[in-house]
């Protein structure tokens, strides 16, 4: 398997001189090979080869002053970049897409370069952990995860956000095969990502919407200085930077917070069934409003189904059709608007959240679907054996006891309920 690790740099000003330099001599290369491959292909009407293309370089050295001080891999890397993106494009142009050129770049708009399978360590150097990039620097980085130890680094991509911060992503390659989902599995557990709240689940935990209200304050005030600013002038650049950052810190903590709660489920569970998204997304048809959170639910999801993959976990995906409706208990529909928040069924008199019950549904349809370790046994911890035995461990327990009045728990806390990494974490902050 495949995974990324992204990573923050800590480079010096001569680090980010260096940083700077190798991008923009990348970029040059960008541009005069893309000039040199439109003009190839309107003369010969095609592209030409990929190695073709490969064994110019060396020529170009011979002129270009400069061109041998970033390392060779790094200069291919950047052509077989162009070169793909030219063939996504008239791929798409012989299937009848109108699609444009590709443009030149500006300065601002190339932002990162890759070292491919060689030319780039993680070592130690001075006591502190840095990432050697060969012709350029040694550059200090915060290794706030570690990297498996069985893990073979393939690529890495240095870049530079518009905020000014360097970022390296590792590209990395698992030599082991992540652990099968057991066949029986006994910790399962549905879960339903609300409107309102952000998820809920057979567990009784409610996990609410990340506060960013302060974030987004911040960004609205830097927003409103931005505007008064002389467009151009260097303030004007100073406080685009600041917004920038502002931006930066809202996708950061969103998108650490769905990584806390994906890895939560993925590492605490054997089963996680959730609702497909593609069919919910087309039965409830978001307006504009709800955009940003369907966006939300869909990150969540995607990070959650890898990381169930990579710990051996079922990853779920039902049916959302008539979960809210449906009785966990009995199984009998009931219609229920939006603003209604219990479930209370007329047929078996089970009452429960709203949200509460709709997990319930989804983990039963979860297990169903995986038609996983279906046992008569009663042992007392296999509630996932079957949707039947969920139904009956239900009925059979008072309403009280199976689900428990939820109090919303912060990502905080949920984090903290056991995973290892985030334990070793928290030590080297200490011992930091
Ligand atoms: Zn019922």
């Amino acid at each position: 398997m495949y995974y990324a690790y992204k990573y923050r740099l800590k480079p010096s000003d001569a680090h980010r001189e260096e940083l700077d330099r190798h991008r923009d001599i990348c970029r040059q290369l960008y541009n005069h090979t893309l000039y040199r491959l439109n003009k190839y292909q309107n003369e010969h009407g095609e592209l030409p080869s990929m190695t073709a293309l490969r064994s110019k370089l060396p020529d170009l050295k011979k002129w270009w002053d400069g061109l041998s001080d970033v390392y060779s891999k790094v200069l291919q890397t950047v052509v077989e970049r162009l070169f793909d993106n030219l063939k996504g494009l008239s791929a798409l142009k012989e299937n009848g897409y109108g699609v444009g050129q590709l443009n030149w770049k500006p300065p601002r708009e190339f932002r990162s370069f890759t070292y491919s399978q060689s030319g780039f360590k993680l070592d130690k150097k001075g006591g502190q952990t840095v990432l050697s990039l060969s012709k350029l620097a040694d550059i200090p980085i915060r290794l706030h995860r570690p990297i498996p130890d069985d893990a073979t680094l393939k690529q890495v991509t240095v870049k530079k956000e518009p905020t000014g911060e360097w970022f390296a992503t590792f590209g990395v390659q698992m030599d082991r095969e992540p652990p099968e989902p057991p066949e029986t599995p006994e910790k399962c557990v549905g879960i339903d990502v609300g409107i309102l709240k952000y998820a809920h689940d057979t567990d009784g935990t409610a996990v609410g919407s990340l506060d960013l209200s302060d974030e987004r304050e911040r960004l609205e005030r830097e927003q409103r200085k931005l505007s008064r600013k002389q467009h151009g002038s260097n303030n004007y650049e100073k406080q685009r930077r600041r917004v920038a950052e502002c931006h930066a810190d809202l996708r950061r903590k969103r998108r650490d917070f769905l990584h806390k709660l994906s890895a939560y489920y993925a590492r605490e569970y054997d089963l996680v069934a959730v609702e497909d998204l593609n069919v919910k997304g087309m039965m409830e048809s978001p307006s504009n409003s709800r955009n940003t959170a369907s966006a939300a639910w869909r990150t969540f999801l995607s990070l959650l189904e890898y990381k169930c993959k990579r710990e051996g976990t079922h990853f779920v995906a039902v049916n959302p059709r008539g979960t809210t409706k449906e009785c966990a208990s009995c199984g009998v529909s009931t219609e229920k608007p939006l603003w209604v928040r219990e479930h209370s069924c007329p047929s078996c008199g089970f009452e429960a959240d709203r949200d509460a019950n709709a997990a319930w549904n989804i983990l039963s349809r979860g297990l169903e679907k995986v038609g996983v370790g279906y046992s008569e046994s009663t042992s007392s911890e296999s509630r996932c054996d079957s949707d039947v035995r969920t139904r009956a461990a239900l009925s059979s327990t008072p309403v009280e006891t199976a689900l428990p009045v939820d109090t919303p728990v912060s990502a905080k806390r949920v984090v903290e309920a056991g995973s290892p990494t985030l334990k070793k974490r928290t030590a080297s902050a200490v011992s930091e």
